[in-house]
């Protein structure tokens, strides 16, 4: 019988497995289920790939991007692997037809979390396949999503159950403690073989700056790309500042190829600018958060925050795209007075209201004495004046809670009300528990003793040591630091070009 290590050569052309690795394709081989938290960079999706080929039966990766799933798919094909197939919105209902039509000839299914709330797609993964591993990637998303933006994520445990239990692996690079049981506890899988490594990373840098505004921070960029001409991903937290930010800097460096990307640009374009920052045809991305996961790209030097990221864990998950390549690479957050009201103002417009549930009391009732269905949630949230989140979030609840059910309003109105009263005390719940997230990371960039002791204190006991430099409060500054730098001029790719080679890349299935 081939060893685990022969068929990681045979696959995927490896010598020898990286930390951690072995240790959980071993747990899964033997049907335990796992928990792996793995530094970003650490080759996490071999952990299941290489079970997916050498285990009989098919194997499920719930992922939260299309463009993650896109990749990967890509990925695999390119080195020979080609029973892979990712499941999303890019399929057209032909192309899905006949994917589920043929599902028993893969042995990896990429998909969404939501994905799995679809009968037809179930039916057809009931009927056709044997699961026997169903992974969670990027599972934190469980606990940062689940409970309010995508609540399909909360469902998975019910999920695998309709599938027949297969063994489950959950994998993450940034999950602190209250995370790890959040997951464990959501999928329903309390007896998780967790397998957790430390994930700091020697080689990045830690820099705070505070100064006085945002127009001082980008003349700050300006200086520092103008000397240091690095791969770099700023992150803003507002849309308009990624392109207002990206105007400025094009002006200011013109030698630099400066692009932006949010969530609310065309998925075409979006990915079109994910392909080219990866390829090394831009330097510098001007992004949101929504840029990021999945971007496999290994010289990254500089992580800059123009804006506070919410909350601790979304930091490291984003300056730990920094340097994967092992070379020393920096993250700089700048701050400046009142920079928590941004994040303070986002995190309490994601939940509702006490006077919004008042409504929507007075709308459920109204639906339930004329026996009328729940509308569209577009209706609704018209109505109701709620984002979309809010009223995902809602709806959420109130199906838990049994008070909607089959699209129609079941509680008579005293379940109604108590069950309003629970929803209000999990809103507080949850706006309390993320301004702490906050607060912390607040008093972080505030904070005068080493950086890195004080930033993976609540992840881990001991710390690597840094490779070059540890912290602007220990030893870096910029003066001190000499990477690689870009060279030249270089021609910016036509779009329709660009575009076509994008397409032609074999992402199609
Ligand atoms: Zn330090």
């Amino acid at each position: 019988m081939a060893t685990l290590e022969q068929h990681l050569s045979r696959y995927f052309h490896y010598d020898s497995f990286r930390e951690g690795q072995k240790e959980i394709i071993s747990d899964i081989l033997s049907g335990q289920d796992v928990l792996g938290i793995l530094p970003t960079g650490t080759g996490k999706s071999i952990c299941y790939q290489l079970p997916a080929l050498i285990q009989e039966g098919a194997t499920i990766v719930v992922s939260p991007l299309i463009s993650l799933m896109v990749d990967q798919v890509k990925q695999l094909k390119q080195k020979g692997i080609k029973r892979v197939v990712a499941i999303n919105s890019f399929l057209d209902s032909n192309q899905k037809q006949k994917v589920l039509q043929h599902l028993h000839e893969y042995t990896l299914i990429y998909c969404s979390p939501e994905m799995l709330q679809n009968d037809r797609f179930m039916e057809a993964l009931r009927k056709r396949i044997n699961v026997s591993l169903f992974v969670v990637d990027e599972a934190h998303c469980i606990s940062q999503w689940g409970h309010e933006f995508r609540t399909d994520y909360l469902k998975l445990g019910e999920a695998a159950k309709k599938l027949g239990n297969p063994t489950m692996l959950a994998l993450s690079a940034t999950a602190p403690l209250a995370i790890q049981d959040d997951i464990l506890t959501q999928l329903e899988r309390p007896q998780m073989a967790k397998h957790i490594y430390p994930m700091d990373r020697e080689n990045i840098a830690l820099a705070v700056s505070h100064v006085n505004s945002m127009e001082e921070k980008i003349e700050r960029m300006k200086t520092i790309l103008k000397e240091r001409p690095v791969p770099t991903m700023i992150y803003f937290s507002s849309r308009q500042w990624t392109e207002k930010a990206t105007f400025e800097l094009r002006d200011a460096l013109p030698h630099l190829r400066v692009a932006f990307y949010h969530g609310g640009m065309e998925h075409t374009d979006r990915l079109l600018i994910q392909q080219q920052f990866m390829n090394d045809q831009l330097d510098v991305i001007c992004c949101t958060s929504a840029f990021g996961m999945g971007v496999n790209k290994d010289n990254i030097r500089l992580v800059i925050h123009a804006h506070l990221p919410p909350q601790v864990e979304s930091f490291l998950q984003e300056i730990g795209r920094a340097g994967r390549d092992g070379k020393q690479s920096v993250s700089l957050t700048f701050y400046s007075p009142g920079d928590g009201d941004l994040p303070r103002s986002l995190i309490s417009s994601e939940l509702p209201e006490p006077h919004q549930l008042s409504q929507l009391r007075h709308y459920l009732v109204n639906l339930k004495q004329s026996h009328q269905p729940i509308p569209s949630s577009a209706e609704v949230e018209a109505t109701l004046q709620l984002s979309e989140i809010q009223w995902r979030f809602l709806n959420y609840q109130l199906e838990q809670k049994d008070v909607i059910h089959g699209g129609f309003v079941r509680s008579e109105e005293p379940q109604l009300d108590s069950a309003l009263h629970e929803i209000m005390q999990t809103i507080e719940h949850r706006a309390l528990y993320k301004h702490e997230k906050l607060s912390e990371f607040i008093r972080w960039v505030h904070g005068d003793t080493c950086r890195r002791v004080t930033l993976y204190e609540s992840f881990q006991s001991s710390l690597k040591e840094p490779l070059e430099f540890c912290c602007d409060i220990c030893d870096f500054s910029f003066d001190k630091w000499h990477p690689d730098i870009l060279q030249g001029n270089h021609e910016v790719p036509q779009w329709e070009e660009a575009l076509k080679r994008v397409f032609l890349q074999g992402d199609r299935l």
